[in-house]
């Protein structure tokens, strides 16, 4: 007899799968696309934490029915580098990130994600003692207050182009390790993870337990599921690792994220055409392969 599974992951997806920024009329439009395709939250992100404006995001996350879920993530640029040699710079950073800690608790989101150590983009040269000590520092800080609101961190670990500190899943545990905060996780991402990692599995592996978030994305950021990612192979691990967070999709598409974002993200081409449509295939794609992985997970146990 199969037992039913009920699947602890809450899943999510990135505002811009539907829309180009987060402001005005596109946070309702990504808030209805997202509840649409059937997720329980939405990933809001924060780039200016200084400006943001927290009462239209409340409201936004209220449209249209029972208010959203929301996750925030950020990707401070370089003037605001919590893992930058010059001091300056790194108070920046740090600012940067308690701020975002503050908008993570005022949204309701149990979650700060994303780049959360450094800043966001192609570095000339590797990390520095210094800058690393620096975030070491920082993060301690930052994961104190974020433990006095209730949220937990998650350091996403990037590409080479992207960042040049935590390019791996054991760099990652090696940090959060050195910082010593009990809410700070290793956040892995499937299409980063692909260009760095021997496998998605090795990725989970290299957490050493202490994966709490997910993004999962095609290496190609068109539709899940037809590109080279290993997403069963993905989700067994994280799931036979005893991974309960949260995890959510990213795609993305030129004529959705428009000038600014394909920049970002190098994204030139559309590689899809439809937001929901992509995004409610994306979301029973993954509600099946974690019930397949759960189901399994229990077979084991038993
Ligand atoms: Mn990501």
């Amino acid at each position: 007899m199969s037992a039913v599974v009920t699947v602890p992951n809450r899943l999510g997806v990135h505002f811009q799968v539907f829309a180009e920024a987060w402001r005005g009329a596109d946070r309702e439009r990504a808030v209805a696309g997202a509840r649409e395709a059937g997720f329980d939250f939405v990933e809001v992100a924060v780039f200016d934490p200084v400006d943001f404006d927290v009462a239209g995001a409340r409201t936004a996350l209220s449209t249209g029915g029972e208010r959203m879920g929301a996750v925030v993530c950020t990707a401070p640029g370089f003037d605001a580098d919590v893992s930058s040699a010059d001091p300056a710079v790194a108070a920046r950073g740090e600012a940067h990130l308690l701020r975002c800690v503050e908008i993570a608790s005022e949204l309701e989101s149990d979650w700060l994600v994303g780049l959360t150590y450094g800043a966001w983009g192609r570095y000339p040269g590797p990390p520095t003692v210094l800058g690393r000590a620096h975030a070491v520092a920082a993060l301690g800080r930052v994961a104190a207050r974020a433990d006095e609101l209730g949220v937990s961190i998650g350091l996403e670990v990037v590409n080479r182009f992207e960042n040049n500190l935590l390019n791996t899943s054991a760099q990652a545990r090696a940090l959060i390790e050195e910082v010593g905060a009990a809410n700070l996780y290793v956040q892995l991402d499937a299409y980063h993870a692909h260009l760095e990692e021997a496998s998605q599995a090795h990725a989970v592996a290299g957490c050493s337990g202490r994966l709490g978030y997910l993004h999962v994305g095609e290496n190609t950021r068109g539709p899940l599921g037809t590109g080279a990612i290993d997403l069963r192979g993905l989700l067994r691990a994280a799931v036979a690792a005893g991974f309960t967070g949260p995890i959510a999709f990213e795609a993305f598409s030129a004529h959705v994220v428009g000038e600014t974002g394909a920049a970002a993200l190098c994204v030139w081409r559309d590689l899809w055409d439809d937001s929901v449509a992509l995004a409610r295939h994306a979301r029973e794609l993954l509600s099946a392969e974690l019930e397949a992985a759960w189901t399994t997970a229990g077979e084991v146990a038993r």
